[in-house]
């Protein structure tokens, strides 16, 4: 129906990260986020991985822009690859957008991007879209709850947001303002942050981080501190600086990222260390150890940050030693925790002293928590209720929080990635769903496939044997065939099973009547892996080569 109004999920629901939706309106498309996911196991040598933007290539002409809720990885990373294929209108608060600007200006599609910038509750039209951002708190400044008018009302989507009484900036969550949208026009469909859905309690403020890191960094007075969070923290780097500067030292930022947004957040007015008490990184070795404070990227583990450097010992800028004191004021995001593990076995190795949230209270989740979210639906009280931004176990915590604070069932949909729902006169239903796959990037392939990714996992487990064949064009086998392995097994145990492999392939190839090339290689390549799968239990990558001879 022409009132009709359709989110398309492309990405963020069933893993964290590369945050994607489209909502459709008059025709008219505009994504909220577009962000990618940091690879997991299993997808071997992938730098990043994208949401799927098939549907959008398919609709390129109905898209309008993307509405960018907050300036995370997760929700802007992705922006210059659709850059790449198309022109956006980029909307979101002024430091979203500055943030957005430095990653896609990593590319050459700045250009091909439009930046509006828009206010705390401010109200814009744009195309057929009608929307009203509403402040959030989170772990970066500056989020935005969107609320999009629309003919079937208001489709409120919740962005990554907690709700932290005592905020470092002030800017509390506006319940006030979500309340009176309720209680006016209503909320027809809420989509809502679930990463925490499945947490009891109500989270820590970001100003109790504050405290320990003051009565921490008081503590360690001799030592020459390293704390590591991520670089779009502003608030977390303003609550450090504050408690370093309090004991006399100075700050130096490490890792490329931590230097550009402390500029940024500084000129910007959003975060507040005086002139004299900053120091370009080269001072470091100049400073008595109890004068510094080295706030660093790394926090993941991410193996070319600052801090994996220091941990491998090839920072240019530091050498650990005995008198460091390393703070991680941060979490490990799922799938990050064993390089971060490795990289803190490393810093203690080199004689660090490693403080992180497992001993004291120096980090706390940008996300809401049980309590929290029932605050927020008591305050919202939506119609219908969709959980975005979680795993699968998150979103259905979600649901039956919903379901408990008062959304009816029937209601509730849980929906994956390609999945969509349409809101209606009738109300919500599943729509039809649309390619999701995951698209990797590896170096500057934008997409290695599926089928790439399955290869390396075989190679990556088992190894490579081949078998090349020479035949001539009549088929017939013109002397032994060669076999050749990597990664498979190693020294006499290869040299035995090399030497048995060949005659295995030989007999399979002779005496046969082969119609075609291609049927003597599948016959080579069937026998070939029984032999190696009766040998050795494993099931390396079989590849025949054949060679025909012209003679
Ligand atoms: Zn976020
Ligand atoms: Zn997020």
């Amino acid at each position: 129906m022409p009132n009709d109004v359709k989110v398309t999920f492309l990405g963020g629901l069933g893993d964290i990260g590369r945050n994607c939706a489209a909502v459709e309106v008059n025709d008219q498309i505009m994504l909220i986020d577009c962000g990618i996911m940091f690879p997991e196991d299993g997808m071997p040598g992938v730098n990043i991985v994208l949401p799927d933007f098939d549907y959008l290539r398919q609709n390129a002409e109905k898209v309008v822009g993307v509405v960018c809720t907050h300036g995370h990885e997760d929700h802007i990373g992705a922006l210059r690859y659709l850059l790449a294929e198309m022109p956006l209108k980029i909307i979101g608060s002024k430091l979203t957008l500055e943030l957005a600007k430095n990653r896609i200006s990593q590319s050459n599609f700045l250009d091909q991007a439009e930046f509006i910038p828009v206010e705390d509750n401010s109200r814009i039209q744009i195309g057929a879209f009608d929307l009203e951002f509403f402040p959030v708190t989170h772990s970066v400044p500056h989020g935005f709850a969107t609320a999009f008018h629309t003919p079937q009302g208001v489709v409120l989507h919740s962005g990554d947001f907690k709700l932290d009484m005592s905020p470092v900036d002030g800017r509390l969550t506006d319940l006030s303002g979500l309340g009176n949208l309720s209680s006016s026009e209503g909320v027809r469909l809420l989509l809502a942050d679930s990463t925490n859905a499945d947490s009891a309690g109500y989270s820590e403020s970001e100003s109790a981080i504050g405290e320990t890191l003051k009565t921490l960094i008081a503590s360690k007075s001799e030592k020459r501190l390293v704390v590591a969070c991520f670089a779009s923290h502003i608030h977390r780097i303003q609550q450090i600086a504050d408690a370093a500067i309090a004991e006399g030292r100075y700050i130096l930022s490490l890792g490329r990222t931590m230097k550009t947004n402390i500029d940024l957040a500084r000129e910007m007015g959003l975060l507040r260390i005086p002139a004299n008490r900053i120091k370009p990184i080269e001072e470091l070795d100049n400073l008595a150890d109890s004068d510094v404070c080295v706030i660093s990227t790394g926090s993941q583990g991410e193996s070319m940050s600052a801090l994996a450097r220091m941990a491998n010992g090839d920072s240019h800028h530091m050498a650990i030693r005995d008198n460091d004191c390393i703070i991680m004021s941060s979490h490990p995001i799922p799938g990050n925790e064993t390089g971060v593990t490795k990289m803190l076995n490393a810093l203690v190795r080199r004689g660090a002293e490693v403080v992180d949230s497992t001993h004291k209270l120096v980090h706390t989740t940008g996300h809401a928590k049980r309590t929290e979210l029932r605050v927020f639906h008591s305050v919202v009280r939506p119609e219908n209720f969709v959980p975005v931004h979680g795993e699968y176990r998150h979103m259905a915590a979600h649901k039956d929080l919903a379901i408990d604070m008062g959304t009816k069932p029937d209601n509730v949909l849980i929906c994956t990635d390609g999945d969509s729902v349409v809101l209606s006169d009738q109300g919500i239903a599943k729509g039809e769903s649309v390619s999701a796959e995951y698209i990797y990037v590896a170096g500057d392939v934008t997409d290695l496939g599926e089928q790439v990714l399955a290869d390396r996992m075989i190679l990556g487990e088992d190894g490579f044997v081949s078998v090349v064949l020479s035949i001539n064009k009549e088929l017939v086998l013109q002397k032994d065939p060669e076999v050749v392995s990597r990664g498979w097994v190693k020294g006499d145990l290869a040299n035995d099973l090399h030497a048995r492999a060949v005659k295995v392939v030989a007999n399979a190839v002779s005496g046969e009547d082969f119609k075609s090339a291609d049927e003597l290689s599948k016959a080579a390549r069937r026998a070939l892996g029984k032999f190696i799968n009766a040998e050795t239990r494993l099931r390396p990558m079989v590849v025949p080569v054949i060679i025909v001879a012209d003679k």
